[in-house]
């Protein structure tokens, strides 16, 4: 479409609007209640332009062909500085002296000449809330333009914020109009970041010495938020998302955009710590040379003397691709084993073998772009909104537009507010349930037959074991009625674009692995994978880079990309480029050398960036592992549980001090870049491995990130396109990437499934029971998952003000069961497993159901690993989180938190 903007020709897209054709021209509109990101609403009048000689809102006036715009009009520029004056003129002086970088209403008045307004209007001395660590309310500043209101329920979904009073007085309010900080509030940042005059406003970006600004990508989640990192005096003044960003396109949540005070805590580790005797000596602080000597010279005397067999290491989801490429190739070429491992194998281990047999890659089928075109998204085992909130909130904008939703969980999360269909299945039972759908989706006719035909296979298998899924009885398995499992089925049958979305509540149990399969048989039964428009399945990583982890063969039976150790031409390959031998055995995964070691047989463990003492399950079990090895070396941020089991830990850095890559939930690769300079002697995982290997007499190669990019990428097919320069160039790339011309796969399998006979493979697969059960002793069944503000170990944000937002860990506890045991909120309740009893304080709520509970294992005070139980899947070794049978007795008269761990 051609337009005349200022007698300037402009070509702009069909639907574009005024307010388009006048920035795609060059020409300056002010705007003041516009944000690109919401729906236009033209309230402000500050954008008032002439369009065929009539004044016009450019924001909500639809461009058409030849349509002649001036924005020099006369009549126009007048009628909108008028309008720009009467709101300045409500507004205390201060309004104007906010720099005008952060603030669009001082950019307007720039625009307009309008330094001092004629109209003397009251003053509101409304006052301030302070009240949340992150977010400021000045409400003196408000001009009530709604922005903030509809990007906390439009973009973010939360509907905390309002407009109160009449005319004048009128002012935004979170929640019931209280303290912000008691109000819904999620502190996604969004209000701050639209809020065009400062009366919402956050500490950090207030202050104008900001000096430099890097994008890089968030280290929290999975999602891969893209964020800008902006630093004053060496630290962090404030992050805030990239609008620019492919996943977040502009959101943030409050991990990502403000949890980075972490880094400046005078916690950190400064310097390599080793200790003089046993374990029962202290770590004192010691000089890089001295680490290193004593980590290399322990690590060499137990691989020569029992086999490098003996140790085993576990490399990180918190790392970038570049050090867990380097960390295996450490352990395989330098140790001499295949005993590496990440703790993918305690998330989604069972995603990458249930993926990868159904459908041929170790990784989800789609884009998260894909979601948009969603019609219906089956939601399983996930909770977005607290674990990946910006996919959660994405989820709850297409909810609002009209996609259906159904939410398979047996907690009352967030979204199932929302859903059409809530299956509360009892924890445990998704095989039977998503059996029980496949039958629906079978006998009323929902599955795609051409698809099955041309496409699938095992489909007489699936059939015949159906035959034992009746609705009524996979509903009985799953505790739910067989009316919620058929309106779930018929509701994800009839949708002609179906999304899955699943997390950890598929993959933490001992069939996790039975799990991915059974829910992938929906997918391929409905012919929603591997299709034009198709929105296949998503699978919610946990952490950065888990997905990464993995990918880069930080896995005992896994070469980089997926490539099998035990294929001879494939290690000939890679001992060729590494010129070393790579070991043919695989090797130990995480579990399995927790239970060599407390057998003798591991000597050493090398743990990087985890904190397995506080994070893995039965952590009594894995500190007696720690216990009886010889040598126990970690590189952590802080002194963590698991460093303080350790011989030598070597200080390291967070995502915001050093370069690499991470692959998102979606396969999706993109740059991390480093914003600040490490503290002290602190050193990234890439270096340290380079400097032990040194110190043990090898050379790893690849002196830089980009170079170990670059031989990964010559060594792994998938990889094959990517390099820094494209990267930095171009933006993110999904894998498979396999040339440098090829622009990387979001949506797969469209030609074919890469299985060995290219068909998507249904599973046959029986509900089993878990491997722990309740019982009269330990009736209740306790559930761990994710709460918004922290995460994982808490380590990073308990060392922020995240911490004032959620201090401590409760156990979520249903009201009826917590009238029968006498508790109220707040009291405190003993725990105890088969394992070893805790103490938490109870919160109350309906959001769990009676018999069940909930926690998370944010806090070493309440170590809710020491509950957990030593069950996991057959097929991956994936702990079963999601069930730990429990008693609970009220714990006497204590009122405050005595937070004891005992086993
Ligand atoms: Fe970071 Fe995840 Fe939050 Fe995005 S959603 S800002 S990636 S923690």
């Amino acid at each position: 479409m051609r337009v005349s903007v200022d007698n300037i020709d402009t070509e702009v897209a069909a639907g574009a609007t005024v307010l388009d054709a006048v920035r795609a021209a060059g020409a300056v509109v002010p705007t003041l209640c516009f944000d690109e990101r919401l729906t236009p609403q033209g309230s402000c009048r500050v954008c008032l332009v002439s369009v065929r000689g009539r004044v016009m809102p450019a924001c909500t006036t639809p461009a058409a062909d030849d349509m002649e715009i001036h924005t020099d009009d006369d009549t126009a520029r007048r009628s909108a500085r008028l309008a720009l004056e009467l709101l300045v003129s409500q507004l205390p002086a201060r309004a104007l002296d906010i720099p005008a970088e952060r603030s669009e209403l001082v950019r307007a008045c720039q625009h307009f000449g309008l330094t001092a307004t004629r109209f003397d209007g009251a003053t509101r001395n409304a006052g301030v809330d302070h009240s949340h660590p992150y977010v400021k309310l000045d409400r003196d500043l408000c001009i009530a333009c709604n922005r903030c209101v509809r990007m906390c329920a439009d973009v973010q979904g939360t509907f905390a914020l309002s407009l109160a009073g009449r005319g004048f007085d009128t002012v935004v309010v979170a929640g019931t109009g209280g303290p912000w900080v008691s109000s819904p509030c999620v502190a996604c940042g969004g209000c701050v970041d639209t809020c065009p005059s400062g009366a919402l406003s956050e500490p950090g970006l207030a202050d104008p010495r900001i000096g430099r600004t890097t994008t890089t990508t968030c280290g929290y989640c999975g999602v891969g938020c893209t964020l800008r990192v902006h630093v004053r005096d060496d630290a962090v003044a404030a992050i805030t998302p990239g609008h620019d960003g492919p996943v977040n396109r502009g959101h943030a949540c409050v991990k990502g955009r403000f949890a980075h005070a972490f880094t400046r805590s005078r916690e950190r580790l400064t310097t390599p710590l080793i200790r003089d005797g046993g374990r029962d000596s202290p770590l004192r602080p010691a000089s890089w040379q001295e680490a290193l000597t004593v980590a290399a010279t322990r690590l060499a005397a137990i691989r020569d003397h029992h086999g490098p067999e003996a140790i085993g290491m576990i490399s990180s989801a918190r790392a970038t691709n570049e050090e867990n490429y380097l960390a295996q190739k450490f352990a395989r070429t330098v140790l001499g084993t295949n005993n590496i491992d990440n703790c993918s194998r305690l998330c989604h281990a069972p995603s990458a073998v249930g993926l990868a047999a159904a459908f041929g890659y170790a990784g989800g089928t789609n884009s998260v772009d894909d979601l948009d075109d969603a019609d219906c998204i089956l939601i399983a085992g996930a909770n977005p909104t607290e674990a990946h909130p910006v996919i959660g909130a994405r989820i709850k904008q297409l909810v609002l537009r009209g996609a259906r939703l159904i939410v398979i969980d047996p907690r009352r999360i967030d979204l199932a507010e929302m859903a059409d269909v809530h299956v509360r299945a009892r924890p445990g039972s998704n095989v039977a349930v998503f059996n029980g759908i496949a039958r629906v989706l079978l006998d009323e006719g929902y599955a795609d037959q051409d698809f099955l035909r041309t496409r699938a296979s095992g489909l007489a298998e699936l059939t015949t074991l159906l035959g034992d899924y009746p609705p009524d009885h996979a509903a009985r398995l799953a505790g739910i009625t067989s009316d919620t499992l058929v309106a779930a089925a018929r509701l994800y049958g009839k949708a002609r674009r179906p999304a899955m979305v699943y997390g950890l509540g598929i993959t933490e149990h001992a069939h996790g692995t039975d799990g991915v399969r059974t829910l992938a048989n929906l997918a391929i039964l409905k012919g929603a994978v591997g299709t034009p428009g198709c929105c296949g399945i998503l699978s919610m990583r946990g952490q950065n880079n888990v997905q990464g982890a993995s990918d880069m063969g930080a896995l005992p039976d896994m070469l980089p990309g997926y490539q099998h150790v035990t294929d001879a031409g494939v290690r000939a390959r890679f001992s060729r480029a590494w010129q070393a031998e790579v070991p043919v055995r695989p090797g130990l995964r995480i579990l399995d050398m927790f239970a060599s070691a407390i057998a003798g047989r591991v000597r050493a463990m090398y743990v990087i960036g985890e904190d397995i003492a506080q994070t893995d399950p039965d952590s009594g079990n894995v500190r007696r592992a720690l216990a009886a090895c010889d040598l126990v070396i970690n590189h952590d941020l802080f002194l963590s549980t698991t460093a303080e089991h350790a011989d030598v830990v070597f200080p390291a850095v967070p995502f915001l001090e050093k370069d690499g890559t991470f692959v998102s939930f979606d396969r999706r690769i993109q740059r991390v870049r480093r914003a600040l300079d490490p503290p002290g002697q602190a050193r990234s995982d890439f270096d340290i491995l380079h400097l032990l290997a040194r110190a043990m007499g090898a050379d790893l190669g690849c002196p830089t990130p980009a170079d170990a990019m670059a031989e990964c990428a010559t060594l792994t097919p998938t990889f094959a396109g990517v390099s820094y320069a494209r990267l930095d160039r171009d933006g993110p790339l999904h894998w498979p990437c396999r040339s440098p011309d090829q622009p990387g796969e979001g949506r797969l399998y469209l030609d074919s499934f890469a299985t060995p006979d290219g068909r998507a493979a249904l599973a046959a697969r029986p509900y089993l029971p878990p491997g722990e059960q309740p019982d009269s002793t330990f009736p209740y069944l306790l559930i761990t998952g994710r709460r918004l503000v922290h995460y994982n170990s808490g380590s990073m944000s308990r060392r922020t003000p995240n911490h004032q937002l959620r201090p401590h860990e409760v156990l979520d506890l249903h009201p009826d069961d917590a009238a029968r045991l006498g508790l109220a909120d707040g009291d405190l309740v003993d725990v105890a497993s088969r394992r070893a009893a805790v103490t938490f304080p109870v919160h109350l709520t309906d959001t769990v159901a009676p018999g069940q509970l909930f926690a998370a294992f944010n806090f070493p005070d309440t170590p809710t690993n020491a509950l957990t139980s030593d069950a996991s899947d057959s097929e991956t070794g994936c702990p079963e989180y999601k069930i730990t049978a429990v008693s609970l007795s009220p714990a006497g008269l204590r009122t405050s938190p005595n937070l004891s761990a005992q086993g």
